[in-house]
């Protein structure tokens, strides 16, 4: 069965990037009728944090994207001392006791004398009296013996794929003081949870390299690859966590609509057009992550924020009646009569303010007495949405006014504005005090 996972870090804010992640994964679950998993990596005492945990699930609730299963790794960590056990017996895994300024050194001598800067083994060759004598001195750290020989996989974004463990330093899979790397705990859950597709950013594709190695001294199956192409700002410039417009956090707070969000990273950077979703079941069946591109794909929020509007405005009421702040009974017709002309959900509110309250009438000193004479002409209550064409047929028919010389100075008395909803559906919604003339000042 398809089983996918999405693994954030806890230590920052979802931002677009990580979003596509976690979309294309659980697009892939939900479109072959698997499981998605979300996985917190939280390995990293230090940097991993709950609120960024809880922040990290608000966001993808808010988006819709549910999980059937929860991981944390911090819970799962003799899981990996063991996998750690198994790695060293097969002699996957060597003590190593070099200190970070020495590295530094190593790696600088390497780039000085024109040679990649990959870690030369030295320790190796440490005899066990050498080691017992360091361990007394220092703390040490694991590296996971790379074999030679290309490491390859059909990437199902990429085509095959190649990484050559030369070029590559020998990973350090436990620290110094004793935490398991991410590198490790990912493959061992991974295999443990029946991962089936790995689904995650290019700048992943030499992580896999290694990845693909350690499935294989642990005696398992590597699942699938697909690693999609990184998010750029509009400009070419890379995304990070740093640009904060772009956290789901923001995007949430300015307004934009999530059904907006996912079916605009569904598509882009794919051979498929972005179409407007009302629901998630048009973007799970057409979803095809072999579709994807490997070239960087630039992400553009004011491009989303339009799309954002054109999702909203074709949202049956069903999908917004829980959001909207209008009594039941008048909520259809609401949304049906200020829907259409809304760019976000929470302009709603002011307008059913403006229904439920009234507002103070905008009159143009020219159109005074035409208003005045227009209002006489106003049906009783209640108004019905007859209303609207009945009165300004009226209207017209008295004054001789017609078109926009009509339209706009009643517009402007009913609602304080020039623009807005249809007047027709919005005159029976109107609850306020008809508007007067004030008296010439
Ligand atoms: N925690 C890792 C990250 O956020 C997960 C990468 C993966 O999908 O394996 O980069």
């Amino acid at each position: 069965m398809t089983t996918t996972r999405f693994a954030p870090s806890p230590t920052g804010l979802l931002h677009v990037g990580n979003l596509r992640t976690a979309l294309m994964n659980w697009l892939m679950a939900r479109k072959a009728g698997g499981t998605f998993i979300l996985r917190i990596d939280d390995t990293d005492p230090e940097r991993s944090e709950e609120r960024y945990a809880d922040a990290i699930r608000a966001d993808l609730d808010w988006l819709g994207l549910h999980w059937d299963r929860e991981e944390r790794q911090s819970a799962r960590l003799d899981l990996y001392q063991a996998a750690a056990d198994r790695l060293r017996e097969a002699n996957r895994l060597y003590e190593c006791f070099e200190t970070p300024l020495e590295l530094d050194l190593k790696r600088k001598k390497q780039l000085a004398m024109g040679r990649p800067p990959v870690y030369d083994r030295a320790a190796l060759a440490l005899t066990d009296a050498e080691k017992a004598e360091l361990r007394e001195a220092r703390a040490s750290h694991w590296r996971f013996l790379l074999e030679a020989g290309e490491i390859g996989w059909d990437d199902l974004i990429r085509g095959p794929e190649r990484v050559d463990p030369e070029s590559l330093s020998d990973p350090v899979l436990i620290r110094g003081d004793g935490q398991v790397l991410y590198t490790l705990a990912s493959v061992v859950d991974d295999a443990e949870m029946g991962v089936t597709h790995v689904v995650r950013g290019a700048d992943h594709v030499t992580n896999t390299g290694v990845q693909v190695q350690i499935f294989a001294a642990l005696g398992h199956a590597a699942p699938e690859f697909a690693h999609h192409s990184l998010l750029t700002g509009p400009g070419g410039a890379a995304l990070s966590k740093r640009l904060g417009d772009l956290s789901l956090a923001e995007l949430r707070e300015g307004g934009v609509e999530p059904l907006a969000v996912l079916s605009f990273l569904a598509r882009l950077g794919s051979s498929d057009p972005v179409e407007v979703a009302t629901d998630h079941a048009a973007l799970i069946e057409g979803f095809d992550i072999t579709r994807f591109g490997t070239a960087p794909t630039a992400f553009d929020a004011d491009e989303l924020r339009h799309h954002s509007t054109r999702t909203l405005r074709a949202l049956p009421f069903e999908a917004v009646q829980g959001r909207l702040d209008v009594p039941e009974k008048d909520a259809p017709a609401f949304w049906a009569a200020v829907g259409p002309i809304l760019e976000r959900l929470d302009e709603a509110a002011e307008w059913w303010a403006l229904c439920r309250d009234g507002v103070e009438p905008l009159i143009a000193e020219e159109d005074r007495d035409f208003v005045r004479e227009a209002l006489a002409l106003l049906p009783p209550r209640p108004w019905g949405p007859e209303t609207w064409k009945a009165w300004t047929g009226a209207v017209k028919a008295a004054t001789g006014r017609k078109g926009r010389g009509l339209f706009l100075p009643l517009r402007r008395a009913l609602t304080g504005r020039d623009h807005g909803p249809e007047l027709a559906a919005l005159m029976p919604l109107l609850r306020g005090p008809v508007p007067e003339v004030p008296p010439e000042a």
